[in-house]
């Protein structure tokens, strides 16, 4: 077996242990005579599978009794959606944080469904740069404010989230969900696809506070509310069963290795791995993003030219390093560093970032 390191943004690399573990009771589950993908939803087995899963996004975050945590299918881009049909009422207004290519997408569907105010708007600064949280307010009569705790494209990450008072935040968490230990209190949602932290593709996981699921209308259609999922505890349908089981298995292995604050200290460790062999190449690798906001997560950077980025891309990939190309929107080249990323990833990314420079420069 020859396993290379992926830098894909996602999917992603997911925890060897994980892999192997799951391949090994894949055709028989527990003694079952199937695999666990073959076997009821209502079946003893996957309920303690769903249960744990569940459990271990609460243990991660010390979540309190008034949230709920949901498996739901359709991506993080479903909620683009049912966030504004839930949480603003007809003829709503909400806030919104407007900072890169997914907060647009968020912002294009809320539109749909109500007003949205822009508390910030980052396109002046081409989405490379994060405003001070303690500069923003929510609006007059705002349902909800919402952010973007990492731009996966972008490569910027908040540090630190405003203080929104009685409206709720809500933030979409994609792609740093369970890679730092964050006080969800703080917050009336959260929801992150599965496929960048937390597992495959497949589920999204939905954090709400109860008492926002009095706001899920009558009016919506029995997927698209909350209040549905939550009061079956998100066994209204078939939940997305593989992707769930992938998930707990993630988030466990996670919890082993330390939980939170052991995946904060891994994603510096790497991150600065390989911002250091940007600022260490400065006249050769540049990175767009002001310094205070550095995603951890993804770190983009540019080289001279198309051409060497072209080059690079193809040269780490005979090196083991696969996934390196920027997203097709913005060019250059990406290195997604999620919590299954060994920090001797990033060190051999590092080292031949260096060679390549070296040699090219
Ligand atoms: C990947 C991503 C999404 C979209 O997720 P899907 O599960 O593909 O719908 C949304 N927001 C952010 C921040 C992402 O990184």
């Amino acid at each position: 077996m020859n396993r290379i390191f992926n830098f894909s943004a996602g999917p992603c690399t997911l925890p060897v242990p994980v892999l192997q573990s799951a391949a090994e009771e894949f055709l028989e589950y527990r003694g079952q005579g199937m695999s666990l993908i073959e076997m009821s939803h209502r079946s003893k087995e996957y309920d303690a599978v769903h249960r744990e899963a569940a459990g271990l996004v609460r243990r991660l975050y010390g979540l309190p009794d008034q949230y709920r945590v949901l498996f739901l299918g359709g991506g993080a881009s479903l909620q683009f959606s049912m966030v504004p049909m839930n949480l603003m009422p007809p003829g709503g207004r909400c806030d919104l944080a407007l900072t890169g290519a997914w907060s647009k997408k968020a912002l294009s569907d809320a539109r749909k469904i109500g007003t949205v105010r822009l508390a910030y708007d980052g396109s002046d600064e081409n989405f490379m740069n994060l405003p001070d949280p303690a500069t923003l307010e929510a609006g007059a009569g705002s349902a909800y404010f919402h952010l973007t705790s990492n731009e996966t494209i972008g490569g910027v990450q908040w540090q630190r989230f405003p203080d929104t008072g009685e409206v709720p935040l809500v933030c979409d968490m994609s792609s740093d969900f369970v890679s730092r230990p964050v006080d969800l209190t703080r917050f009336g949602l959260i929801y992150a696809g599965a496929q960048k932290n937390a597992g495959p593709a497949g589920a999204c996981i939905v954090i709400i506070r109860e008492d926002l699921l009095e706001r899920s209308g009558d009016n919506l259609t029995a997927y698209l509310s909350y209040a549905t999922h939550a009061a079956k505890d998100s066994m209204y349908n078939t939940p997305p069963v593989f992707a769930v089981y992938m998930v707990m298995k993630t988030l466990k292995w996670l919890e082993d290795q330390g939980g939170l604050e052991a995946a904060e200290r891994m994603a510096n460790e790497r991150s600065e791995l390989l911002y250091g062999a940007i600022a260490r190449n400065a006249g050769f690798y540049s990175c767009p993003v002001k310094e205070h906001c550095r995603s951890v997560m993804n770190i983009v950077f540019r080289l001279p030219d198309e051409e060497l980025e072209k080059k690079f891309v193809a040269e780490a990939l005979e090196n083991g390093m696969s996934g390196l190309k920027g997203h097709r929107s913005v060019g250059g080249c990406r290195a997604s560093v999620y919590n299954a990323m060994p920090v001797a990833g990033a060190r051999a990314l590092a080292g031949f970032m260096d060679d390549f420079a070296a040699r090219n420069g």
